[in-house]
């Protein structure tokens, strides 16, 4: 086997992050039902309620790659996810990093794209981590003769459409051409060669993305946000890591009440997180035929879910309370699924 090819088994790397019960839920004495017995097991102590009325806890338990605790920093969850894929988007390897999970259970603290107002808080998320790595390789010994050249771009596709976060959230237009290369359409690419210029866009696209919201997280966990780092040689692309920060996965909490615009949102968040499950899956299996067409987050990472040098992680995050069982059980499900052969 090429070295230069990652092992069938290690395109695609599935990991759960549990965070801290929050101040709300520790007033509230939410309790805390999940736990890591070991590196990559988690389990779930389900309360059930017996038919006289008495309480008991039933356990399932779900393996992964890895499954990291509430006390896991981001950078421990960046050296098991993340990290092992960078140096393969210097060998024209295309790279990609999901967080997914219901709202709210620490997916943007994860890649790090809380907007804050200040760069140096979000310094320590996955984006600011990948970004440190790419720029030491395209410095090292190994890779500095390319000269590559780096450029950041960071879009969000909300309702199906894709919207420049760099450019004051400009509607684009995806577009396939004959060669089935996929094009999002005047998209910007700011070329960085720093980590601190990485964050300024970061911190540019997050301001765009919540501009003329009430409220923050509304918005956010309705959309998925796409930061990527493309490499170029002499202006043609050479290798690329995508950083998504997926729409929450959460059931609309009451579809009878909820308007239409929520129903259509919720049904098209369905739909781009069931492709990319297949996507992911037809990659982890090497098929022939993926799906990509389904969604426009999945037809916009077309170039994830093909060719010999793709490779994914996941990041499934989840919230450790019992009011959040249900939600937190069908995050791991999907990631097990994902995972699944
Ligand atoms: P999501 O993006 O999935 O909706 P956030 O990343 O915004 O969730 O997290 C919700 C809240 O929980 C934020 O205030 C965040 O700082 C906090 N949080 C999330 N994960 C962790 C963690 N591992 N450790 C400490 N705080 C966390
Ligand atoms: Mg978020």
């Amino acid at each position: 086997m090429s070295s230069l090819e990652p092992p069938e088994d290690h395109r695609i790397c599935v990991c759960v992050r549990k965070r801290p019960l929050n101040e709300r839920e520790t007033i509230m004495k939410d309790l805390d039902i999940i736990t890591i017995p070991s590196h990559n097991v988690v389990m779930v102590h389900e309360s059930k309620q017996k038919v006289d009325l008495t309480r008991y806890l039933e356990n399932q338990t779900f393996c992964f790659d890895h499954a990291f605790d509430d006390t896991a920093s981001n950078e421990l969850v960046y050296q098991f996810t993340a990290r092992p894929l960078v140096e393969s988007i210097f060998r024209k390897g295309m790279a990609t990093c999901f967080a997914y999970g219901q709202t709210g259970s620490g997916k943007t603290h994860t890649m790090g794209g809380a907007f804050t107002g200040k760069a140096q808080d979000c310094s320590k998320g996955i984006y600011a981590l990948v970004a440190q790595d790419v720029f030491l390789l395209l410095r090292s010994p190994a890779y500095e003769k390319l000269e590559l050249k780096v450029y950041g771009t960071f879009f969000e596709i909300y309702g199906g459409k894709v919207y420049d976060l760099l450019n004051w959230k400009k509607k684009l237009q995806v577009l396939e051409d004959g060669n089935q290369q996929v094009q999002v359409v005047g998209l910007q690419e700011q070329e960085v060669s720093r980590v601190e210029e990485v964050l300024n866009l970061v911190e540019l696209g997050n301001g765009c993305r919540t501009s003329g919201q009430t409220s923050v997280n509304a918005h956010s966990s309705r959309s998925h946000a796409v930061f990527q780092l493309i490499l170029k040689s002499e202006g043609k692309l050479h290798g690329k890591f995508s950083l998504v920060d997926l729409a929450g996965n959460e059931r609309g909490a009451d579809t009878a009440k909820a308007n239409r615009k929520r129903q259509l949102e919720g049904a098209e968040i369905n739909k781009s997180l069931l492709a990319l499950k297949e996507c992911i899956r037809a990659l982890g299996k090497n098929k022939s035929h993926t799906p990509f067409r389904a969604s426009k987050l999945t037809q916009v990472l077309r170039d994830s879910f093909i060719g010999q040098n793709s490779s994914t992680c996941m990041i499934a995050t989840i919230s450790p309370g019992m009011t959040s069982c249900e939600n937190t059980l069908n995050t791991l499900r999907y990631a097990n699924r994902v995972k699944e052969l």
